[in-house]
């Protein structure tokens, strides 16, 4: 008999392989670019950095830069042409997203059904459904965890992956459902009556996998993250043990695996946890301040390394509800060996920005203003997770930030200013609801630019959506305010609590304007795109509507065709980043 399971693992490892190869590649060109580079800059010829690109910027189509046009087409019909998937049109999925999740779903509905019959009936069709459903539980699980092989050899972060964990999921429960039905065409007597236990832990499996399935849709998780994760892990447990026992001779071989991932993911974190963290409950401590009334800082040190623009999962035992609850956050700050700051234990400075939402952060902010504002807690960190782009090959970085998502540009913005990359340019635009807002980072910003190294150009915008001002609606009407007129806007209770001194310190850097209303995007990355000689990064983290916007940008013929790609223009790449999945 052909092994159906095994030829789909076959095209799952393939597809795998495919993205390491890719990923790999990638990797080695970059290394090699940056490789060349410094030589080159060793060498005294740092000038002739410039060549390639202003070649490339001749007007006359050039066959060198085919392979740079066809990828352009590529990552704008793939990635940066979307469609919405909720019905506010802000949740937005990349047709490679859709494309991947589709063709998993078509790939195994082929296996499944496409001659699927040998003279049996039914039997084949069902039988076939439950072997192909099974062998996709390792790498449902697998996909789900932090620390998972696939996100290491392809350089996918595992957040992002996690819609690949819910594609396969889905198709489980499809193909799932697939075989109940055929069981049942088959007839549910003998062996197989309804009452035999075999049946009973399918059904206990089925139904537990279909409900986590709906309790799973992206409406009920974002309103109700605590239950679906509950369910979730007792519902996946009741699957695997009723799969277990449901065909125990031959399902054994799928659902050992699973167990067995899921596991070592949570076996790697307990590691992170200890090695991380203090053993003493007394050092576990972390600072908590109140930024403003929806914004707080949380400062700890530990011996815990990462990359600018990684994530951290921090638990709070005394603030959390449940003991094994722990919430995603970006590292606002770069990694650098410190002996002093908050928290004690020791190592590197983690600061996060949280924003407080209604459930676990709006706990930590009830406890920080019971406290007169600031507090110290319990916490452990687990991390770092998350694959950043690496920004050292581009010549001009733009990272546009909204509100919080400045924890992910920040980050990248120092890691630019302190590293010895390629880049010459960088553009930091960060949208704020209200001016205090800019207090949360204004010393740690106006660091990183005084220590802008020369031979680097940083432009630093912040925009206030709702400083009570009418908003100018084009670049053209920046304005610099004042520091005198800055403070005046501040309501008292929020100025008394946020550094104005550092935010007027801030906007009278040269470096730096400060602006009402929003950012147009569109003329802000096309003006950036046009200036640049060489490679470009864009990078974005905010609210939905922000990302959405700033991806829309990225296919406009104006701001970036295959035409321009073939005739030298500089390649421009897209990072967005989004605080959840
Ligand atoms: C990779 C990543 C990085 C993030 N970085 C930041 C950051 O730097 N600053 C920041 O303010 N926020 C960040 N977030 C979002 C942050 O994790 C959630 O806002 C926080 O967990 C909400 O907790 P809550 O109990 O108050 O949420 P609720 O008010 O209950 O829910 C608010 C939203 O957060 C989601 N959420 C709740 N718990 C979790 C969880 N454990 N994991 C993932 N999502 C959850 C819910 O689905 C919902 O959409 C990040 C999220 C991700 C996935």
């Amino acid at each position: 008999m052909v092994n159906y399971p095994l030829q789909l693992w076959w095209f799952v490892l393939s597809l795998i392989g495919v993205c390491t190869l890719l990923h790999g590649g990638s990797l080695v060109r970059r290394y090699w670019r940056l490789r060349r580079a410094r030589l080159a800059l060793l060498a005294g010829e740092s000038q002739k950095e410039g060549e390639p690109e202003q070649e490339g910027r001749q007007d006359a189509s050039s066959w060198r830069h085919l392979s740079a046009s066809i990828s352009t087409v590529w990552k704008v019909v793939l990635y940066r042409s979307t469609l919405p998937i909720s019905w506010d049109y802000q949740k937005r999925m990349s047709v490679a997203e859709l494309l991947f999740c589709g063709g998993y779903l078509l790939a195994c509905l082929t296996w499944a059904f496409v001659l699927s019959t040998t003279g049996n009936g039914p039997v084949d069709f069902a039988n076939r459904n439950a072997w192909i459903a099974l062998w996709q539980t390792p790498l449902v699980v697998g996909l789900a965890g932090k620390n998972n092989i696939a996100s290491f050899l392809t350089g996918v972060g595992p957040e992002k992956l996690n819609i690949l964990h819910r594609a396969a999921g889905r198709t489980l429960l499809i193909l799932a459902c697939a075989h109940a039905f055929g069981r049942y065409q088959i007839g549910l007597s003998g062996p197989h009556a309804i009452y035999q236990p075999i049946m009973i832990w399918g059904v206990v499996a089925l139904t537990s996998f279909a409900l986590t399935t709906v309790l799973g849709i992206r409406w009920f998780r974002a309103q109700h993250y605590e239950l679906f994760l509950c369910s979730h892990i007792v519902l996946v447990f009741l699957f695997l043990l009723g799969a277990y026992l449901h065909q125990p001779p031959y399902y054994y071989q799928w659902i050992y695996p699973s167990f067995a991932l899921w596991a070592a993911d949570r076996l790697a974190r307990l590691f992170h946890l200890l090695i991380f963290n203090p053993w003493l409950p007394r050092s576990c401590r972390a600072h908590v301040q109140a930024l403003s009334d929806c914004t707080l800082r949380v400062t700890l040190q530990r011996r815990m390394r990462w990359r600018a623009g990684q994530h951290a999962y921090l638990l709070l035992p005394f603030v959390s509800r449940l003991p094994w609850e722990a919430h995603p956050f970006t590292v606002a700050s770069l990694r650098s060996p410190s002996a002093s700051g908050a928290g004690g234990g020791g190592g590197n400075e983690l600061v996060f920005l949280v924003r407080a939402r209604d459930g676990f952060t709006r706990r930590l902010m009830a406890r920080a203003l019971k406290e007169g504002g600031e507090c110290d807690v319990t916490a452990l960190v687990d991390g770092a997770y998350g694959a950043p782009p690496r920004l050292e090959e581009y010549q001009t970085v733009v990272l546009i930030a909204g509100g919080s998502g400045v924890s992910y540009c920040l980050p990248l913005l120092a890691s630019v200013v302190a590293g010895k990359g390629l880049t010459k340019k960088v553009l930091f635009a960060w949208v704020v609801r209200r001016e205090t807002h800019l207090g949360w980072i204004a010393d740690e910003l106006a660091a990183i630019v005084r220590a802008v190294p020369a031979g680097l150009q940083v432009e630093i915008r912040l925009y206030v959506t709702n400083s009570g001002k009418p908003s100018p609606t084009r670049m053209g009407s920046f304005t610099t305010i004042e520091s005198a007129s800055l403070a005046g806007a501040i309501p008292d209770a929020e100025a008394a609590a946020t550094d104005m001194h550092g935010v007027a310190a801030l906007v009278r850097l040269p470096q730096v304007t400060l602006a009402e209303g929003r950012p147009e995007v569109h003329g802000l990355i096309k003006q950036a795109v046009e200036g640049a000689s060489g490679p470009v990064s864009v990078g974005v983290c905010g609210p939905s509507g922000l990302s959405n916007a700033v991806t829309t940008v990225l296919t406009t013929k104006d701001v970036i065709s295959w035409g321009n790609a073939l005739r030298g223009a500089p390649v421009v790449d897209l990072h967005v980043e989004t605080f959840g999945w």
